[in-house]
């Protein structure tokens, strides 16, 4: 069965998310696959963001309580509108700090070493800053990272096999702490179960939503996880640098916050100004200092959208998508070596496709030559994303074509097989 071009642009035409992709920014003349590490901008973000600056011109301070969106709520309200992409009860989820920032305030919070139990398992294909996090806290609390760090192989350097995550799981672990999404082969991992089989050994349970938050839906309060971060510069399209967001589970709430600040206090209280600090009884009690107002301001635009579609159409165009552009690469590219090193199965795949090839690199620059934006990973991987809410099915098939002609002309070439600064 051929896949042809008319084929797509009746995909397109059928498709009920298609006009989303006017409500955003598009530059015509390229294709934009990179949605998975920097959303476009959309125009109800960019309204939201001019909102904040006309309260901020307007109204001065008072900005904090009054306008639009006061300010003083606002890091709340977010929390509120983001709940329902991870199946959170609205207090559970606040917008706040960046994906690192937030991992490093739970693991201040809920790594709690006791006796025997004193280890933090994570995956050894994690995203290196979560690692990191990771690792110092557990020099901060005076362990060996190198001993109570415990990173879960890959067998073939691009899946972590669940089974392998339940082995690692015992009466010495604390902490298990996982992408949802591998951010390189783009593996989904099942959140419930995994989340259940730690709990049975008495482990706490923290993942890392970066890629999935926006591409997927969750359940995180059905599924009992204990907490969970993610950024909203990615699939959520909040802008670069956009304020990250955290969920703790409502069984948790009235700990003590691992690093405190002011934003963390019960709002009532917050301005007594006392030296004794009174916790929100939320998620808000992770504030630590002053929200970054224009950082968030573009979220509440993009929120809207999702809210509007929903994130179940969102998923089902999204493996569509990314079912087609496999079919494709199979299809017209099989002579030149890529190998898809996602997983294939809708229920284990996110929301991008990740093509292997030993000439990566330069296949990367190749096809942003031609007006095609991927990203590069190293050492030999093409991460291709194609959103839903803003792209077309022709774009996907204008893809390929374009890869086809580089690898057939060995477009590639004239560039070096080493990543960008930045990649
Ligand atoms: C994007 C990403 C990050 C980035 O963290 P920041 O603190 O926002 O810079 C961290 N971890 C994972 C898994 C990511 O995908």
């Amino acid at each position: 069965m051929n896949i042809t071009f008319e084929e797509m642009k009746q995909w397109d035409s059928k498709d009920e998310l298609k006009d989303f992709r006017k409500e955003f920014y598009i530059n015509e003349n390229s294709i934009y696959l990179d949605g998975n590490s920097l959303g476009l901008l959309s125009k109800r973000a960019e309204q939201a963001l001019l909102d904040m600056l006309e309260s901020w011109k307007n109204l001065g301070i008072d900005g904090w309580m009054k306008g639009k969106n006061p300010w003083f709520y606002f890091a709340e309200k977010l929390g509120e509108l983001s709940a329902p992409l991870v199946g959170a009860r609205k207090e559970e989820v606040i917008v706040t700090g960046s994906t690192t920032s937030n991992l490093h305030q739970l693991l201040a919070t809920f790594y709690e070493p006791n006796g025997r139990r004193t280890k933090i398992v994570a995956d050894a294909l994690n995203f290196p800053s979560d690692i990191y996090a990771i690792q110092s806290m557990l020099k901060l609390k005076g362990y060996d990272p190198s001993e109570h760090l415990v990173q879960v192989e890959s067998r073939d350097g691009r899946l972590i096999d669940e089974q392998d995550i339940l082995f690692s799981l015992n009466e010495e672990v604390a902490l298990l702490i996982l992408p949802t999404v591998l951010y390189r082969s783009g593996q989904l991992l099942d959140i419930q179960k995994i989340t259940q089989e730690a709990h049975k050994h008495g482990i706490l349970v923290g993942w890392d939503g970066c890629h999935s938050v926006g591409a997927i839906a969750h359940q995180f309060h059905d599924w009992e996880v204990d907490f969970a971060y993610w950024c909203n510069y990615k699939y959520l399209n909040a802008g670069p640098g956009g304020v990250g967001a955290l969920f703790v589970h409502e069984k948790h709430f009235g700990r003590t916050p691992g690093l405190t600040g002011w934003f963390g206090s019960k709002k009532e209280k917050q301005f007594d100004m006392e030296h004794h600090f009174t916790p929100a009884e939320t998620s808000g009690t992770y504030q630590i200092g002053t929200p970054h107002i224009f950082s968030m301001a573009p979220l509440l635009g993009s929120l809207g959208m999702f809210d509007e579609v929903g994130m179940e159409k969102i998923r089902k165009k999204s493996l569509h998508q990314t079912r087609i552009l496999m079919d494709l690469i199979e299809q017209e590219l099989s002579e030149y070596h890529f190998v898809i090193a996602n997983p294939t199965e809708d229920a284990r795949r996110g929301g991008h496709v990740s093509l292997e090839h030993p000439e990566a690199a330069r296949i990367c620059k190749s096809l942003k030559e031609y007006g095609v934006v991927p990203d590069f990973r190293k050492p030999s991987i093409i991460r291709l994303a194609p959103v839903a809410l803003y792209t077309t099915y022709e774009e996907i098939f204008q893809t390929i074509e374009i890869l086809k002609k580089i690898m057939k002309e060995k477009h590639y070439e004239k560039f070096s097989n080493e990543r960008e600064v930045v990649a």
